[in-house]
Parts: C-alpha cells; sequence; structure tokens
C-alpha cells in the first residue's frame, strides 16, 4: 500500500518554501536557467539541491564528483557543504554550460572548490582511474545522458571509496520506467540500470521517489 503523502502544488510550494534555504547564488542559477526554456528542465530541483548539500555535510565528504553539471546547481549545492579543504570535479559535455556554472560558483565565492572537466565523462573518469583516483571520492553524483547510465555508474564505483554513496538522478523517468510499452533507449537503459542495481551485491542501496527518483548506492 503507499505510504507516501500526495499532494497538490500548495503544499508542495509550502514544503519546498519553509524546507528549503536556497544560498542567493543558487536562486539566481535557478532563475537564470528557468529563463533558458526547455532545456532548464534538466536542472535538479531546490529541494534535491538541499538534500544534497546536508548529505554532503553529514558525510562529511571532502571529495564530491558529478556526471552532467549542466549550469552548475548540483555542483554548487555540494560545494557550499564543503569545508575549504573539499573539493568537487564537475564533468559536463558543454563548455557553453559550464561557463554559467563557473559564473554562479564564482558568485558564491566557490570557484576555488570545484573544478570543471568539458569532455566526454567516460574519458574524464578514465583519465581520473589512470591518475590514480579509485577510491578517492566519498560522494557521486550521475545526472547526464541516460543512454551512458551504465558506463558512469560503473565507473563511479571504482572512483568511489568503501563507504561512499552515488546517486543517480532521474531513476523513475517521470514514471516511464513502469510502462513497460515505453522501450525508447533513454527509458530502456535506466530501467535496466535499475535491475542491475537491485540485484548488485556491491552496493547498499534505497530508490527514493523524491524529485524524478534518485538511486541511493551506497559501496560495499
Ligand atoms: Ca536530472
Amino acid at each position: 500500500m503507499r505510504k507516501s503523502v500526495s499532494f497538490g502544488d500548495a503544499v508542495f510550494d509550502y514544503a519546498v518554501d519553509v524546507g528549503v534555504r536556497e544560498h542567493p547564488a543558487l536562486k539566481k542559477c535557478r532563475e537564470e536557467t528557468a529563463a533558458m526554456g526547455g532545456v532548464s528542465i534538466m536542472q535538479i530541483a531546490p529541494e534535491q539541491g538541499a538534500f544534497m548539500g546536508l548529505v554532503a555535510k553529514l558525510m562529511n565528504v571532502k571529495r564530491y564528483i558529478e556526471v552532467g553539471t549542466f549550469t552548475g546547481y548540483s555542483a554548487l549545492s555540494v560545494a557550499l557543504s564543503l569545508a575549504d579543504d573539499g573539493h568537487a570535479d564537475a564533468l559536463d559535455i558543454s563548455e557553453d554550460y559550464m561557463e554559467k556554472a563557473r559564473g554562479y560558483w564564482r558568485m558564491a565565492g566557490q570557484e576555488r572548490k570545484v573544478t570543471g572537466h568539458v569532455a566526454p565523462a567516460v574519458q574524464t573518469m578514465e583519465r581520473m582511474l589512470k591518475d590514480g583516483a579509485a577510491n578517492q571520492y566519498d560522494f557521486a553524483f550521475i545526472d547526464a545522458d541516460k543512454a551512458n547510465y551504465d558506463a558512469y555508474y560503473e565507473r563511479m564505483l571504482k572512483l568511489v571509496r568503501p563507504g561512499g554513496l552515488i546517486v543517480i538522478d532521474n531513476v523513475l523517468w517521470s514514471g516511464k520506467v513502469a510502462d513497460l510499452s515505453d522501450t525508447s533507449p533513454d527509458t530502456s537503459a535506466i530501467r535496466a540500470l535499475n535491475s542491475k542495481i537491485k540485484a548488485d551485491q556491491r552496493v547498499d542501496t534505497v530508490l527514493l521517489p523524491f524529485a524524478d527518483g534518485i538511486f541511493m548506492c551506497r559501496k560495499r
């Protein structure tokens, strides 16, 4: 039986209003990204940013890595929670988006804590692994092209230390994963990874039906 509360916009707006403390640079990032139109759907929700920031603090995260930076909201949400000696690596394919992201990190005084890497992310991750980054990260976030989700997951499993956390975004894909007649490439890729993770003995997991669904995976 469903135990999660369902509610309309007014309750949701109330929850975000009282539940999210949004840094002014995050707010500006969100508002300006919304003005970009349809692509703004690629930005995480403010309550998700707040959640990731709190998780980073709870875990005393020193090193964070993400795939799919877009205009920088998720990286900044975590960077603001890192100690001064903490560091975030932000991977994206678009120099345009990365340039926007850097602006918000600078605005929040966090630019020294975040390194943007503009390249196909698998390539960047392979280079990091070759340079000795295996087991060096406390917290990883996957939120990029869905066709490569499994490739990103496998590499994050190498980069993250035992006991570290991998968060995967959009695992409910607006509900499409539950519609078995939807066999489009993105839906199929997410559905396949979800099933794989369910049986994956390398991780402890829970799928949170929050925002567009996030899979929390703790590396064993
Ligand atoms: Ca996303």
